[in-house]
């Protein structure tokens, strides 16, 4: 099982039952490792635990399940093999967000993708679609297309660890920017960010924005959209909009976008 530890304060409402009060992580795992009350750890987690942690008997530890389900529990004595823990708190998850967000962005040189990742994971977005558009500068060989986007979803599920969220974003597949226009995001309210739009901001497009559970928003590569892209866009549906007058650098344009979504949409968060 994939371990990627995040960790943030210790949320413990109750005392601590050790002395320091160690930096609570927070561990994804799944579902199928829960016993009635106990959850039975082993493999990267009970190592980690037991050996790189060296958590003792009576250690609470938080856990999140697949289907966002949170759990505190008190560790048993650890042996050699597993690590056992005792749930003392169970908390559904808190329900899907008032909104889901898509950030489809064009894939960005080098560890500015791995930025735009960790940022939008922090700012509430639900799925990330990498896409290949005319101006891509990177186009990932597709013998490295599997390892890329697993690498990319290591990333999220850390930076989901670190901000305490109890989901992970999914990353999708590499795809090319027509295959997304022609297979979008269900039911979404989709805008296309685009750098030479001149007419519609993005204030005044959610203002037309009816009830909606879905938003996506299409960011292109540093090199921009075309005006053909743009032109493709609008014809399947997605509206072009402006962040304003400056030219915001790729990554720059992608994370102040869901901030904004996250303010404005998304207040229950
Ligand atoms: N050359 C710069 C900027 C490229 S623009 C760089 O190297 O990053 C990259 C993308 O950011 C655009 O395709 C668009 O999706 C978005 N973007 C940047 N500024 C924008 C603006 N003022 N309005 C709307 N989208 C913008």
């Amino acid at each position: 099982m994939n371990l990627t530890i995040g960790s943030r304060r210790g949320g413990s409402r109750t005392a601590p039952t050790f002395s320091t009060d160690r930096l609570m992580p927070v561990y994804f795992i799944q579902s199928q490792f829960i016993q009635n009350d106990r959850i039975v750890l082993t493999g990267d987690l009970a190592h980690h635990l037991r050996d790189v942690l060296r958590c003792r008997p009576g250690e609470i530890v938080s856990l999140v399940d697949e289907k966002q389900v949170q759990y505190r529990a008190a560790l048993d004595p650890v042996n050699k093999k597993q690590v056992v823990a005792n749930i003392l708190r169970k908390d559904e998850s808190p329900g899907r967000p008032a909104l889901s967000i898509t950030l489809v962005q064009a894939v960005l040189k080098g560890k500015k993708m791995d930025w735009v990742i960790q940022k939008a994971t922090e700012l509430g977005v639900t799925t990330l679609i990498p896409v290949i558009t005319e101006r891509t500068i990177v186009r990932p060989k597709s013998e490295r297309e599997f390892h890329q986007t697993e690498r990319w979803q290591a990333i999220a599920q850390e930076a989901a660890q670190q901000c305490g969220r109890v989901d992970i974003p999914s990353i999708q597949s590499t795809v090319t920017l027509d295959a997304l226009l022609k297979n979008p995001p269900e039911n979404s309210f989709k805008l296309a960010l685009w750098e030479a739009e001149r007419r519609l901001s993005l204030k005044s497009a959610l203002r037309n924005m009816k009830e909606r559970t879905s938003i996506s928003v299409l960011i292109g590569p540093e090199g921009g959209f075309s005006s053909r892209e743009i032109e493709k866009a609008r014809e399947a549906g997605w509206a072009s909009v402006s962040l304003g007058p400056r030219i915001l650098r790729a990554e720059t344009a992608g994370t102040a976008v869901l901030a904004i979504l996250e303010y404005e949409l998304n207040e229950t968060r």
